[in-house]
């Protein structure tokens, strides 16, 4: 792109003065980030609407992309990146006094997301645009996203993410392609004006949608495409009738009570959901989407749907959106009178599901009687689905009546999502490759046995453009000095760094990246939580959502196994560590929250203990999101992954600590499999139970975990530390996290994630850990090596994948457009 610094800067003061009647000298930061990203938007609009034109001029497969949640995060120095203008805008900025760094943390993140699965659908959109594919995001506009933790007393507190408290610069409201969205009701049967018998709903409750725009700008090219977040409002608005009589709550419920669908992100990752407004969210923006999708056609093509699904590709990003299945049947049967048989057709051809976790408490399923009474036309479409697909069912397997009640989409009075994703889409993939593999032979089993030619691997991928080259410069310039540009478009060209992995210089540079890197973060957690940490010491990072499969429990109780070590013995020597935890939990996971306070615990009594030295320091990263996660990764030496094997589905954070030169700790488990086998073993520190060893145990009922204290006094001493007062003078704080370990609680076994079975080996992996660091030029080497091998796990990779595979699109070049 083009950049024109005098008009950049005129656009800047036009904006200053126009929006809040300020010139540069009086703005505040917040009034400088507002002003520059909207110059910033004013230049990528003409791109924007150069490739809306682009696609419709000859029509092209596009590919939609429905997902409760988008993980964003910031845009502003992503865009400045994408459009090749960041040097330029800094420097136009630097002129005018003004820096740049300060305006770029005066953005909020758009948190629309709990964790990986809304990360990886940010990542996606960066990919398609960047590859110039036509492919776009249809999500929810929440009012509030990921909630604002603060630790108080060492407990988690969630504040609300107000994000939109100053308006949103990137931002397009578009009013004219509102569409309503209706709930509840009655079916009714009958003749419409033009007289076709059709159903229709009487008495619904309807709600308006209203899309938001947000332009995704493609790297170094013309392509942007859009993420159209929808907004609920009421249709009746605001009662004046009521308010004049002074019955004011009333006079704002219809308002309140349709505001309330895209309120808030509901903060659960990877738990059940449940709640009916979660429902509603999901109807909300699925129906919106397809009704935009399907208005969208008939403008173009007519009524003629047969054409549908050569034009349209929908992925739906695990469960949430399920719902779009039926709906689409609806729109084509109630509102453009297509019958079963050839709606099913249309249907069946345009779905393709994407299936994140094999955690049973995770697969989405809802009452009969929720779903009925919210979505009664749906809920009877669904019914003839699943009363077409068991005469199928029946057929194939007369005889198995146990196989055709836990397979039907409706049995034991609730809906199964991922069942009617399953038989609907004519694509399920899993997103690492022991995911799909134990999809196929495990979790869906009689689904592979019925449907094998669905099944497919798309391994998770990170789009390098926010996670290296954007949040690791210095570790870019490194890489570009050596080989050049190309690697930004193109992941695998880092392979040719492999030469450099015996270069003295290069291995000198990388460990004074590393240290640059520490010294960074150091510097932030001093000014935003007043942590001191030690740059010269090992960075060892867990940062993910808080989760017992997660293992951060494993992780702290190594902690307080050196903890110990060192109290007990002053010559006991290891070199310095950091142990960095960034962490969320779902507000209602008890469990998941009294570790939180156990890490936070742990880290004050050992980072106030004089004999402790310099040996160990423990620190919790407050609201860990995209923002400071972009701060961690390049800071990072170890990367902490180490779920119980056959539990993580890929994990994503693993990719982006992978290129960032820092090396795994992890368990076989998700993409970890993956990594080891690019990067090589002897690379990384592998370590612990394999899922294969976990379904033996499982299945013989044979895990005992007294046996693992018994054989490991330390560990025993850990473990009894929770309840013996070390921790914690009243002997309660803990003691739940200690009896699902000892005795099971709540009907589950004693410890479910097996954190006493790989104790041991951890702690020996960890000693790898250390002893390794100790020869820093070679373990400089292992991180190179890693860098150098890290190139199948861009999201351009996936998207590729999914192109080839799944969607059977075609690039779109969008020509530069002349001003
Ligand atoms: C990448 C990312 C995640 C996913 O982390 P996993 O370790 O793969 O679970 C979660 N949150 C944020 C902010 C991320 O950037």
């Amino acid at each position: 792109m083009r950049f024109d610094a005098e008009l950049f800067r005129k656009n800047l003061a036009a904006r200053l003065r126009r929006q809040y009647g300020k010139d540069i000298s009086q703005a505040t930061n917040h009034n400088l980030f507002d002003a520059v990203s909207a110059s910033v938007q004013e230049l990528i609009i003409p791109a924007w609407m150069a490739t809306r034109r682009q696609y419709e001029k000859k029509p092209v497969k596009q590919v939609y992309y429905l997902s409760a949640e988008f993980l964003m995060g910031r845009a502003l120095s992503n865009n400045l990146l994408n459009l090749g203008i960041k040097d330029e805008v800094k420097k136009v900025l630097k002129d005018m006094d003004i820096n740049y760094d300060v305006i770029e943390d005066e953005e909020p993140d758009a948190g629309l997301g709990n964790g990986g699965l809304g990360r990886l659908a940010a990542c996606f959109l960066d990919s398609l645009a960047t590859l110039d594919y036509p492919g776009h995001g249809y999500g929810i506009r929440y009012e509030y996203g990921m909630f604002e933790q603060r630790i108080e007393k060492g407990y988690q507190v969630e504040y609300p993410d107000n994000w939109l408290k100053h308006r949103d610069p990137w931002e397009v409201k578009r009013s004219d392609l509102e569409v309503r969205v209706k709930f509840g009701g009655e079916i009714k049967y009958g003749k419409t004006p033009d007289g076709q018998d059709r159903f229709y709903i009487e008495n619904a409750e309807e709600v308006i949608a209203t899309p938001y725009d947000m332009p995704v700008v493609g790297f170094q090219t013309n392509t942007v495409n859009t993420l159209r977040l929808w907004q609920a409002s009421s249709p009746n608005g605001f009662d004046l009738q009521l308010f004049n009589e002074m019955r004011y709550n009333e006079a704002v419920f219809n308002q309140n009570n349709a505001e309330n669908i895209t309120r808030v992100l509901y903060p659960n990752d990877n738990g059940p959901q449940g709640k009916t407004l979660r429902l509603k969210q999901q109807y909300f923006f699925c129906s919106a989407s397809l009704q935009d999708l399907v208005h969208h056609y008939v403008i173009n093509y007519g009524t003629d749907f047969s054409k549908f699904p050569d034009l349209h590709a929908i992925q739906l990003n695990d469960t949430h959106p399920v719902v779009a299945i039926p709906e689409l049947m609806r729109i084509l049967m109630d509102e453009y009178s297509i019958g079963w048989d050839e709606a099913w057709n249309i249907v069946s051809k345009t779905f393709a599901y994407t299936n994140h976790t094999i955690l049973a408490e995770a697969l989405e399923k809802w009452d009969i009687s929720i779903f009925q009474n919210l979505l009664p036309r749906i809920y009877q479409i669904v019914e003839e689905i699943n009363r077409r697909f068991l005469i199928e069912l029946r057929s194939r397997y007369p005889e198995d009546y146990k196989k055709q009640n836990h397979m039907s989409i409706i049995h034991d009075g609730k809906i199964y999502m991922a069942w009617l994703a399953i038989h609907s889409c004519f694509s399920v993939n899993g997103v690492a490759s022991l995911h799909t593999q134990l999809l196929k032979e495990k979790e869906l089993k009689d689904w592979y046995e019925l449907y094998p030619q669905k099944f497919n691997n798309k391994t998770n991928g990170i789009t390098q453009r926010r996670w290296l080259c954007d949040s690791n410069p210095e570790l870019s310039k490194f890489i570009t000095k050596r080989i050049g540009h190309g690697w930004e478009k193109d992941l695998t060209k880092l392979i040719e760094l492999e030469k450099f992995c015996d270069d003295d210089e290069s291995l000198r540079e990388l460990i004074e990246i590393k240290q640059h890197n520490k010294e960074v973060l150091v510097d932030y957690l001093k000014h935003t939580q007043n942590d001191f940490l030690d740059p010269d010491s090992i960075f060892d990072v867990q940062v993910k959502r808080l989760h017992e499969y997660k293992r951060q429990l494993l992780n702290i109780f190594h902690i307080m196994y050196l903890y110990n070590r060192i109290t007990q013995d002053p010559t006991f020597d290891i070199p310095n560590r950091t142990f960095i935890f960034g962490a969320k939990s779902a507000s209602g996971y008890r469990r998941a929250k009294t570790i939180i306070k156990l890490i936070n615990t742990v880290a004050e009594r050992v980072n106030n203990d004089r004999r402790v030295g310099g040996k160990l320091r423990v620190v919790f990263v407050e609201n860990y999101r995209v923002s400071v996660a972009e701060k961690i990764f390049p800071a990072a030496d170890v990367s902490e992954q180490i779920s119980t094997a056959g539990k993580e589905a890929s994990g994503t954070s693993n990719m982006k600590f992978m290129v960032n030169g820092a090396l795994t700790l992890g368990t076989m488990d998700g993409a970890n499999i993956e990594i080891f086998e690019e990067a090589g073993k002897e690379n990384g520190f592998p370590f612990g139970l394999t899922s294969e060893d976990i379904f033996k145990m499982e299945s013989e009922h044979s895990y005992n975990p007294q046996t693992y204290l018994e054989r490991n006094p330390a560990l025993a001493k850990v473990v009894n530390q929770l309840i013996d007062g070390t921790y914690d003078p009243t002997h309660q704080l803990f003691k739940e996290i200690h009896d699902s370990l000892i005795y099971g609680v709540e009907g589950q076994r004693p410890d479910p994630y097996y954190v006493l079975a790989d104790f041991e080996l951890y702690v020996k992996a960890q000693e790898k850990v250390a002893k390794a660091y100790l020869d820093k030029k070679n373990w400089a080497k292992k991180t190179l090596h890693n860098i150098a091998h890290s190139g199948k796990f861009s999201s351009d990779r996936t998207i590729e994948d999914y192109v080839r595979d799944i969607w059977h699109i075609h690039k779109v070049e969008v020509p530069q457009i002349e001003e």
